[in-house]
């Protein structure tokens, strides 16, 4: 077992560190000090023993000649670093204690960083949690993506409607990265393709300049640190234009720069549906283009045979946003370096490597020809000859990457990647027999699946210290990186005076959350009610309004007998809509009136209470789910392909409501049915279902209770001052239905009548969620990379090296 739990730097060395940096790189005496100084003072002490890691692993990549791996992510939904990288180098004591002695309260000074949100959801938090583990684990790795000026929205309310501000994490300087000038790369668009003498050349009309920031990533226990390059778009003919400067014309000569800076200036704000703006085409291309010019480069430094590229370099490509990937590393190797095409082709598929995050068909991307030509001439044509080239190799098929005068992205990464993965066990099963069944047929041993995780470090560790304590306590910390061996609580659930320490962890966590609530947003909740918490993005697929439709009915059922014995529950949401999506934005404003009604209904309000807490991200995350006692994962089935909050909840002891969805089936499976809330259509019923005409009709005439609370939102009952106000959202839900609230809705509000009557025996209620908490190890992303490692990419750790 090891207790080591001590980085070995002293607390006096670790506090002069600080103070050096705040004297001598920011200037600051320390009697004039702002918080922000200190954070910055305190982040630079904690990098520079990042650093030393960070080095020590490049040079063992250099010296073992080992294959890397490169994760290619237009998102990386990072949050904050500072506590992340004290938690890791296990600097805990020492940083408090060194605050502590500079007079400064350390939480406050953690507190002033901004998240830093360069992503939208689930799969850019994916990615973050895939480089921590890549670090942890010890394997070479490079994140890229982009470094986003602004990244998602700032979300606020005004009378319940959602508002979007810019975030601007980078008005303080980002003290975590690193910026390379002279990692610098053109990458061009547009132009003419010609050919001269027997070679293809394309030469681009525009071009703007990549160059790279690098943010180290360190691993549990600093064994081990990668690297995060994010790619800022500049003018490549420098910053400024003299000659209209001197002409007079200062702002034609600032243009330039402006427009080059577009394309890394904000974060597309949508998850789900792809949108065909040519400034996403632009960004998705000057990412893939500048890791490309980047990974060659550092394969050139180390190796003159091309044909080793693949032992050497493993590209995985998170979702189809860098699929052009495909097209521009044949382009490399074949018009740059003079592969023949076919072996150019064979090359990159071996490289590459794609997965797939979406079966909705709205969110597939696709490009018009048109389009993608003009911007990306030479790849258009390389694109059909890869269509030729797969045709020739697969002669009784017609699949192809271009059709119907589009770029199909999804058949493209297909095709020329060697691996293709689900992210659950149903998606993967799904991906099989739907979107990609016809060349599943063809090539059947391409898709393969793995299933998301979490990294433990952030999801229990560090967000959750009443709780990883206990489990220290118990079983020691080896459980920090090898998560499996959460299993060894088991056996101390049935002791009473064990289970009290787990509640009482729960117990704390959900006053802390309470008087949080209390200071920030003013709202007043008792932490013995039940917190009943959906966090994630807004989408129908997701139903966060089939939660709030369950919260009407039973609001109404409470008024008819307010003196029964109910138990008491808060409702959390959280979450943002894309700022074009309005029947999302519709929701959250149907909840915020709802919240308005019932919170302040005081024949109710003892039992049931609503709240929506603005500007969902990576922190606000932290701070709900360790004080979670339900988790919502309601979406429809079949739709939701992994999802990774349902992993977060279940690990921090918080049980769930859900459907067979995503990756709500393994957990399910992992934490035993019995402890675990089921409800709903499998996916194949809801198939079934939607042929009916009037699915949803049948579904309202068969439950009253559903009826009457569609009534109350198209009375008006929660927008009396607009009764018609979510006429929108009542003739949906009467009507089409697609994701299936209506026929959904009478099962779940069974469930949640299981979950009260349930949650009133506590300790039987702690029991399922202390099984929930030992039985989720297998849900760390360590265990998603391992499986990456060996199935994907043929990649070795170095860590023990
Ligand atoms: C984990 C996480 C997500 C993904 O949540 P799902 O419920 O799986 O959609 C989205 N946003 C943030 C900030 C997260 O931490």
């Amino acid at each position: 077992m090891n207790m080591v739990s001590r980085n070995t730097i002293t607390t006096d060395d670790f506090r002069a560190a600080i103070l050096r940096h705040l004297t001598y790189e920011l200037g600051k005496d320390a009697s004039h000090a702002a918080v922000e100084d200190w954070r910055m003072a305190l982040s630079f002490a904690v990098r520079d023993q990042i650093v030393d890691s960070w080095f020590a692993a490049t040079r063992k990549t250099y010296d073992a000649g080992a294959k890397r791996v490169y994760y290619l992510s237009m998102e990386f939904l990072i949050g904050r670093l500072l506590k992340d990288g004290i938690i890791n180098l296990r600097l805990l004591d020492q940083a408090r204690e060194a605050m502590q002695a500079l007079g400064q309260d350390f939480d406050t000074v953690l507190a002033d960083e901004p998240d830093a949100a360069l992503g939208n959801g689930g799969l850019g938090r994916l990615a973050a949690c895939f480089l921590e583990s890549l670090s942890t684990l010890g394997c070479p790795a490079y994140g890229y993506g982009i470094r986003y000026e602004h990244g998602l929205f700032r979300q606020s309310f005004v009378d319940g409607r959602q508002m979007e501000a810019p975030e601007t994490w980078l008005l303080q300087r980002h003290p975590w990265e690193f910026e390379r000038p002279e990692s610098r790369y053109r990458i061009g668009f547009g132009g003419e393709v010609s050919t001269k003498a027997g070679k293809t050349i394309w030469t681009p009309a525009d071009s703007v300049d990549a160059e790279a920031y690098d943010t180290p990533v360190i691993g549990w226990q600093g064994r081990w640190a990668n690297t995060l390059r994010l790619w800022s778009a500049v003018a490549s003919d420098g910053p400024f234009d003299l000659d209209s400067f001197n002409r007079g014309d200062f702002a034609g000569a600032a243009r330039p720069e402006a427009l080059a800076r577009t394309i890394s200036r904000v974060l597309y704000p949508d998850d789900t549906t792809e949108q065909g703006k040519e400034l996403r085409l632009k960004q998705e291309y000057f990412l893939t283009s500048a890791a490309l010019k980047d990974i060659l480069r550092r394969f050139d430094s180390e190796h003159d045979d091309i044909g080793k590229l693949p032992g050497k370099v493993a590209i995985q490509l998170n979702d189809t946003h860098p699929a052009i990937a495909g097209p521009e590393l044949v382009r490399i190797l074949h018009d740059e370096r003079g592969l023949p095409f076919e072996e150019a082709m064979k090359m990159a598929q071996a490289c590459l490597s794609y997965t797939n995050h979406t079966l909705l068909p709205e969110a597939l991307e696709s490009w018009p020809e048109g389009l993608f030509g003009k911007l990306l001439p030479r790849h258009l044509q390389i694109v059909d000859r890869i269509d030729d080239a797969h045709a020739k190799a697969n002669p009784s098929r017609t699949l192809s990457a271009r059709s119907d005068h589009q770029v199909k992205m999804g058949e493209l990464s297909f095709i020329m990647a060697h691996k293709v993965n689900g992210v659950s066990a149903l998606h993967t099963e799904l991906m099989k027999t739907t979107v990609f069944s016809e060349f599943h047929r063809l090539h059947p041993d391409r898709i393969i699946n793995q299933t998301n995780g979490v990294t433990p470090r952030r999801w229990l560790l560090s967000c959750n210290p009443r709780l990883s304590g206990l489990i220290t306590d118990t079983i020691g910390e080896g459980w920090v990186d090898d998560l499996e061996q959460l299993k060894g609580i088991e056996p101390h659930i049935s002791d009473a005076g064990w289970l009290e320490r787990y509640a009482a962890a729960k117990r704390d966590n959900k006053a802390d959350l309470a008087n949080w609530m209390a200071k920030t947003t003013g709202v007043k909740v008792d932490p013995a009610m039940m917190f009943d918490v959906q966090i994630k993005r807004l989408h129908e697929y997701k139903r966060q309004h089939l939660n709030i439709l369950e919260a009407i009915a039973h609001w109404q059922e409470i008024k008819a007998n307010p003196s029964a014995d109910w138990t008491p529950r808060l409702k959390i949401f959280a979450g943002k809509a894309a700022p074009g999506y309005f029947f999302a934005k519709d929701i959250i404003r149907l909840i915020n009136d709802v919240a308005k009604v019932l919170n302040a209904d005081t024949d109710t309000r003892d039992v049931l209470q609503v709240a929506f807490l603005p500007n969902y991200n990576v922190t606000l995350a932290e701070r709900l789910i360790p004080a979670a006692d339900l988790s919502e994962q309601i979406s429809t089935a079949g739709k939701e392909a992994s999802g990774t909050g349902n992993m977060k909840f279940a690990l921090n002891g918080a049980l769930t409501v859900g459907t067979l969805d995503g990756a709500n089936v393994e957990i399910r499976d992992h934490v035993g049915a019995d402890n675990f809330f089921l409800f709903g259509m499998t996916a194949d019923k809801v198939e079934e279902r939607r042929l009916i005409p009037d699915h949803a009709a049948q579904a309202i005439a068969a439950d009253p209770r559903l009826g009457a609370a569609l009534k109350a939102i198209r009375d008006g009952v929660f927008s009396p001052d607009e009764p018609g106000r979510y006429h929108n959202i009542t003739d949906n839900l009467t009507g089409p239905d697609y994701f299936l609230v209506a026929s959904d809705f009478t099962d779940y509000y069974r469930a949640q009548r299981e979950v009260d009557a349930a949650f009133k025996d506590k300790t039987h209620w702690m029991t399922m969620a202390a099984l929930n908490t030992a039985r989720s190890g297998w849900f760390s992303s360590d265990r998603t990379i391992t499986d990456y490692m060996s199935q994907i990419w043929d990649a070795k750790s170095l860590r023990d090296s």
